[in-house]
């Protein structure tokens, strides 16, 4: 295991039964708030990735994508829950386990061809950031990967990005 695998394994806190029953939450605030840690991610999420834009998903993929974005000197995208972006949006929605959720980005967020990042905290389904995938697509950039912090394997998002470059600083 890397000491950035064991960095990020330290300072992520699994809460119980959070926000339902037999659901492990991935509490990263710990590692948040460790500068040393927080810096170490934001420095290795990109990495390898040539982009222009760098997607955040709300809420939590935005702490991480903003500074990754400012890191790389390219631009930062948020994609958002429906309803909160002001502009003419685009919008997909996907199935969560129990009904579905929709998100929306501005439709002249990208230029053509913009290679673009996905970034989000955590890899679960993979739902949200197929979802992402193709909002993106459809509003004329390129996706250049999906990089989240940390990949929960035995719930296989991974089998609905097929074809996208995906990279997970820990694989749990
Ligand atoms: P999914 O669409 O199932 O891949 O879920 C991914 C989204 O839900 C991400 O934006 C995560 O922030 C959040 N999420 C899903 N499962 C967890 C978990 N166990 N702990 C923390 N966040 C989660």
């Amino acid at each position: 295991m890397t000491d950035l695998s064991t960095l990020i394994l330290e300072r992520i806190r699994d809460v119980p039964d959070y926000p339902k029953p037999g659901v492990t939450f991935k509490d990263i605030t710990p590692l948040l708030a460790d500068h040393a840690a927080f810096n170490a991610v934001v420095d290795s999420l990109a990495t390898g990735f040539q982009v222009d834009k760098i997607v955040g998903i709300e809420a939590r993929g935005f702490i991480f994508a903003a500074p990754v974005a400012y890191h790389r000197g390219a631009g930062f995208v948020p994609v958002r829950k429906k309803g909160k972006l002001p502009a003419a949006v685009l919008e997909e929605s996907y199935d969560l386990e129990y009904g579905s959720a929709t998100i929306e980005v501005h439709d002249d967020a990208f230029s053509p061809g913009d290679r673009v990042l996905i970034v989000d905290d955590v890899l679960a389904t993979g739902g949200t950031a197929a979802a992402a995938v193709d909002l993106v697509r459809r509003a004329g950039g390129e996706v250049a990967g999906v990089s989240v912090l940390m990949e929960l394997a035995f719930l296989k998002g991974r089998e609905r990005l097929k074809g996208v470059d995906v990279r997970s600083l820990v694989i749990v």
